[in-house]
């Protein structure tokens, strides 16, 4: 059946990715049913093939040499609603492939609350888990109540909870499978030399369980951009669908939404922030120039066993503005590395947004990524750590 299913790729990187840059792939399986993703991933971790599990291609910048593997798209959609009362809140359930957004609205649509500032994030529900998705307060990790995934390894299906999920800051157990080689973004003991899963992981995700709040009030706005935004104080709740539109509108004057307008909008030609927020010890922020904005760093341990949860504040090291370090470090909005008409500049609304100006190469990007990098490190002795996951290309 997965034979059926394999065809001579004929989109490249630069179509299915929103950095739009990337080479060819040998072959691209797009599946259906859960049975057909399984045996995509099963027959070519057999014959020893390298797999790329494709999303929305929105956190993936591929080299312009491409990738020799199989490349597998799930395209299932559509949520299943387990249970929905006051009591035990909303249980639903959504395929991989499901467009993360459409789940948003739908959420709030229905009357759910949990996920509400995750609007307008690109991607699909199976890679939100693998780098706990997250933005203005809130993080996935706070609503998933389990992941049932294919385990490559043990070549069986599991159903993994929040605890084997070990959620983090833009990281989880699952994207600490993929075991990155040149990324910092596991634990540096987790990296096997091997690396026999890179660049997916060894977790493919068949589906996500959440577990929402029945209501039309969003949990506390924690972000104070937002709350401004919505004209609440830091703490108060505001109605669901409100903090869709403010946040929305937050994105889209950053350039941080996906461009689907009929005039190119170069800005949003971008995997979305580039690199993490640094996380330092507290007691080192005062090693850094006056001003410099800090975010509290909550643990993704819930704090409830029922419904959405904002995690706990873990005092011992706080969050760094990447933006404002890189701005600092002399890359302003619109900083391109061959000056004002570089191919690859970085956004000129968000200074964490790499963008690719129309024309870009993945190598325009890397060259970019690097002396930003570079620059921060030289001026603050941080090294910042990629977010995407890079694809036969190293900073
Ligand atoms: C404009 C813009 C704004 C963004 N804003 C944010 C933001 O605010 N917060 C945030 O956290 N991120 C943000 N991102 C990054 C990105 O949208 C998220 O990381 C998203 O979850 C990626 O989903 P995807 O389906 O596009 O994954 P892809 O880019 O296709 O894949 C990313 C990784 O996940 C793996 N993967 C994909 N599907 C599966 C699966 N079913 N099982 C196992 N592994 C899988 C892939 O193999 C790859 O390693 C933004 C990106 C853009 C372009």
């Amino acid at each position: 059946m997965t034979e059926d299913l394999r065809t001579l790729a004929e989109p490249t990187f630069a179509d299915l990715t929103t950095l739009r840059v990337g080479g060819d792939m040998d072959t691209l399986v797009r599946t259906t049913t859960e049975a057909e993703l399984i045996d995509a991933v099963r027959a070519a971790d057999d014959a020893g093939e390298p797999v790329l599990i494709l999303g929305g291609g929105s956190n993936l910048l591929v080299a312009d040499e491409g990738f020799s593997g199989v490349v597998i798209q799930d395209q299932r959609s559509g949520l299943r609603v387990e249970s929905a009362d006051s009591c035990g809140g909303a249980n639903l359930t959504a395929p991989a492939g499901h467009s993360m957004d459409e789940l948003v609205a739908e959420v709030i649509d229905r009357g759910w609350v949990g996920v509400e500032s995750l609007s307008g994030i690109p991607g699909t529900v199976g890679a939100a888990p693998v780098q706990n998705i997250g933005a203005y307060g809130q993080e996935i990790s706070g609503s998933v109540a389990n992941v049932r995934v294919w385990d490559r390894g043990r070549g069986r299906v599991r159903t993994l909870s929040l605890v084997d999920l070990d959620f983090g800051y833009r990281t989880s157990m699952l994207k600490r499978s993929t075991q990155m080689p040149h990324s910092r973004a596991g634990e540096p003991g987790d990296v096997d030399p091997r690396a026999p899963w890179y660049p997916s992981p060894r977790y493919v995700v068949l589906d996500v369980s959440f577990q929402l709040r029945i209501g039309t009030l969003s949990t506390p706005i924690v972000y104070p951009e937002l709350a401004r935004r919505l004209g609440v104080e830091e703490g108060a709740r505001a109605e669901t669908s409100a903090v869709r539109d403010a946040v929305l509108e937050l994105r889209g004057s950053k350039g941080m939404l996906l461009d689907t307008g009929d005039q190119p909008d170069y800005d949003r030609w971008s995997a979305g922030s580039f690199f993490t927020n640094p996380i330092i010890p507290a007691d080192l922020v005062a090693d850094l120039p006056e001003g410099v904005p800090v975010f509290p760093v909550r643990t993704a341990t819930p704090t409830t066993t029922t419904g959405p949860a904002l995690g706990t504040i873990d005092p011992s090291v706080v969050k760094v503005s990447a933006a404002w370090l890189i701005e600092r470090a002399g890359f302003g909005k619109g900083y391109g590395v061959d000056g004002p008409d570089s191919a690859a500049r970085v956004s000129t609304r968000h200074t964490l947004a790499l963008t690719n100006r129309g024309h870009a190469t993945a190598n325009d990007i890397v060259r970019l990524a690097r002396e930003v990098r570079g620059g921060v490190d030289a001026a603050f002795g941080i090294e910042l750590v990629p977010e995407p996951v890079l694809v036969g290309v190293s900073l």
